[in-house]
């Protein structure tokens, strides 16, 4: 846990019009050429939120939406993988699926499910996973954990298709339905 409210990575990469943790900048960028390369175009659509930027999403998602359902939506304030800089919610150019389930069946989630890992990202927040992350089904919530632990989770993942891929049980963690105090 990050000390919540105060918490600012050390050093803030731009990337297009979002920022993240320098290293996994340098991996975001590698991924996009990638995409690139093979006719996929990503659009960076949300890196880093400062807790006060985290503060003001989920309390519009409160007012929309109410509480139960804004906390499926958007971290708590100060509970955001977006605060740390190494999470990066991505898009098409076409603004196909955004946010929506259905993202994954565009060619910019398709490229991050199969690919990103190559690049050191993981898709955090996967199918059927909410009773262990405790969010739906994210396909465009990219996490950086590098390429070495990107790796492993992916065999992993293959081997093990009961964990559905989430990061707690891969580390042996508890599922954490409720990340909220
Ligand atoms: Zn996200």
């Amino acid at each position: 846990m990050l000390a919540p409210s105060t918490y600012v990575p050390p050093t803030l990469t731009r990337v297009s019009t979002e920022r993240l943790r320098s290293e996994a900048a340098t991996a975001f960028n590698a991924f996009v050429k990638a995409a690139k390369a093979g006719g996929v175009n990503v659009r960076a659509v949300s890196g880093y939120r400062s807790y006060a930027q985290q503060q003001s999403l989920y309390h519009d998602y409160v007012l929309r939406y109410g509480q139960e359902t804004a906390d499926t939506l958007a971290a708590r304030p100060g509970h955001s993988e977006h605060q740390t800089g190494l999470a990066m919610d991505i898009g098409n150019s076409n603004g196909a699926c955004a946010l929506q389930a259905c993202f994954a069946d565009t060619p910019v989630g398709r490229f991050a499910a199969s690919e990103g890992w190559k690049y050191g990202f993981i898709i955090r927040y996967p199918a059927g996973a909410q009773a262990i992350t405790g969010y739906t089904y994210e396909p465009w919530h990219l996490r950086y954990v590098g390429k070495e632990l990107a790796g492993s989770l992916e065999a992993w993942k293959a081997s093990n298709p009961a964990d559905l891929g989430a990061l707690e049980r891969y580390l042996g963690l508890e599922d954490a339905p409720d990340y909220v105090p």
